[in-house]
């Protein structure tokens, strides 16, 4: 390597240029050159090197590429529906949707109206709720709830007997009370 000082060339990746070209060096930092000017438009930018040579290794350039944020997925919020609602609701019969109920029960792809959402379009079962798509916004409902009457499981608590009769000690009525009872006896004659 040609020892390289300050007002000498160096062959060096223009940032303006966005080429590599010869510059002439304008400062070093012990060995290393920091500030070049380009030989071909005059202008003054750190010394980066000769990036852009794609048949050489390069030498520690290219160390902040723009990462192009392009990896797939890892976003949480990244499978936004594509679709326009519009488009989902193409060929739905809107008109005889039926209005949302939590006692009726619905399937995917069904559309149906909500009093407050307005059209909305089931987009997922689970269980007793319903994903919807309305034009806004995404709810979650439920739904088959107006079947037969169990709402609530019917759980039987295992009944806790009062503690029966007689097979376990209970406890004591405390003693004075005997006393008591003993020495308020009216001891007329
Ligand atoms: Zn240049």
């Amino acid at each position: 390597m040609a020892t390289q000082k300050v007002g000498g060339e160096v062959d060096a990746q223009c940032t303006r240029c966005k080429m590599n070209l010869a510059h002439t060096i304008l400062a070093m930092v012990g060995p290393k050159i920091v500030r070049v000017r380009c030989n071909t438009c005059g202008g003054d930018h750190a010394f980066r090197g000769a990036a852009g040579v794609t048949d050489r290794p390069t030498k520690a350039s290219t160390t902040r590429a723009p990462r192009a944020a392009s990896s797939s997925g890892g976003s949480t919020r990244a499978e936004k529906v594509v679709i326009s609602f519009d488009e989902q609701l193409a060929g739905k019969d809107i008109a005889s949707a039926p209005k949302y109920s939590p006692k009726d029960t619905y399937k995917v792809d069904q559309v149906l109206h909500h009093p407050t959402f307005g059209v909305g379009l089931v987009t997922a079962v689970r269980g007793d709720k319903v994903d919807l798509t309305f034009r806004t916004d995404t709810k979650t409902l439920v739904h088959g709830r107006g079947g037969p009457p169990t709402d609530k499981p019917v759980f039987s608590p295992p009944t806790n007997k009062h503690t029966g009769p007689a097979d376990k000690p209970q406890a004591e009525p405390p003693p004075e009370a005997d006393l008591a009872a003993e020495t308020s006896l009216p001891s007329g004659d």
